[in-house]
């Protein structure tokens, strides 16, 4: 009689487990592509009960609050840096009937080949004055702070290129200036005569408006949840700093300022403060 009540409470015990483990499970869905190549992005897509009322991501030491809406789907984009060697993992966490609950998920990290390119530019764009440097480096400060900067807006539905047009350059490739390697190429150049009109990516809200010496005049957007978009070498701003400019809107006209051989549009992607290949999405 005893080992049968033990029998039986045992195995309410286990029906007990398997409802509060699958109601856990079931409350929220996480879908994104398992494994992903050296430097692209991608959707992650959350889906959740009615009940889940607060979403935390956590990826590559940056924190992100989900916003949580009435189709009660959200979509962030996460992006894996060309360089990256080894897989990563985001965490989620989310609060669900006064409850936290915390889940790790790995991405798998596929290597990519990256070609070289070789390029001649002018000295003063390879061998650096101290007063260039100086202001280099102040730049590098003043944009790295921008990209590393994860703001609450969720401006990211729909997205597209900034021009229709031939690839010159892609993403990633290991550039070679007048003869000696240098940083590979954190963007992808776009075929744009000068005055071309250059479109927004994405609804986002202007951040950078200024002329760089590498960039030239190089607009900035901030799409919200640590993802940026980069216009670089523009002939003129369409828009100023702090305006909120809509997804197509024309923000610049291309030119050839900064490091530039010739008239183009240089357009990069950042995630949580990584360069990523843009096409990736697309
Ligand atoms: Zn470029």
């Amino acid at each position: 009689m005893m080992v049968r009540r033990m029998l039986r409470l045992f195995s309410v015990g286990i029906i007990v487990f398997f409802l509060f483990s699958t109601s856990l499970y079931a409350s929220i869905n996480i879908s994104y592509p398992k494994q992903v190549y050296q430097g692209d992005c991608f959707w992650l897509e959350i889906k959740y009960s009615s009940e889940v009322n607060g979403i935390l991501l956590k990826y590559n030491n940056k924190t992100m609050v989900v916003p949580l809406n009435k189709q009660k789907k959200s979509r962030v984009i996460l992006g894996v840096s060309a360089k990256e060697k080894k897989d990563r993992s985001f965490w989620i966490y989310y609060q669900e009937k006064g409850k936290f609950f915390k889940e790790k998920y790995k991405i798998k990290i596929l290597k990519k080949r990256f070609s070289k390119q070789y390029l001649k530019l002018p000295k003063k764009f390879v061998y650096f004055s101290k007063k260039d440097l100086k202001r280099i480096k102040k730049e590098k400060y003043i944009v790295n702070r921008i990209l590393n900067t994860v703001t609450p807006y969720s401006f990211l539905r729909e997205i597209q290129l900034p021009v229709r047009s031939k690839v010159l350059s892609l993403f990633g490739v290991k550039r070679i200036l007048n003869g000696e390697e240098r940083n590979y190429h954190r963007g992808v150049d776009f075929r744009a005569p000068l005055n071309t009109p250059i479109r927004a990516f994405a609804r986002g809200k202007v951040v950078l408006a200024k002329s760089l010496f590498f960039g030239g005049n190089t607009l900035i957007l901030d799409h919200g949840l640590g993802i940026y978009s980069l216009y670089m070498h523009l002939n003129q701003f369409r828009t100023s700093l702090g305006k909120v400019v809509e997804k197509g809107e024309v923000i610049g006209l291309a030119g050839s300022s900064g490091r530039a051989t010739g008239p183009h549009l240089h357009f990069g992607l950042f995630v949580l403060g990584e360069a990523v290949n843009p096409l990736s999405l697309f």
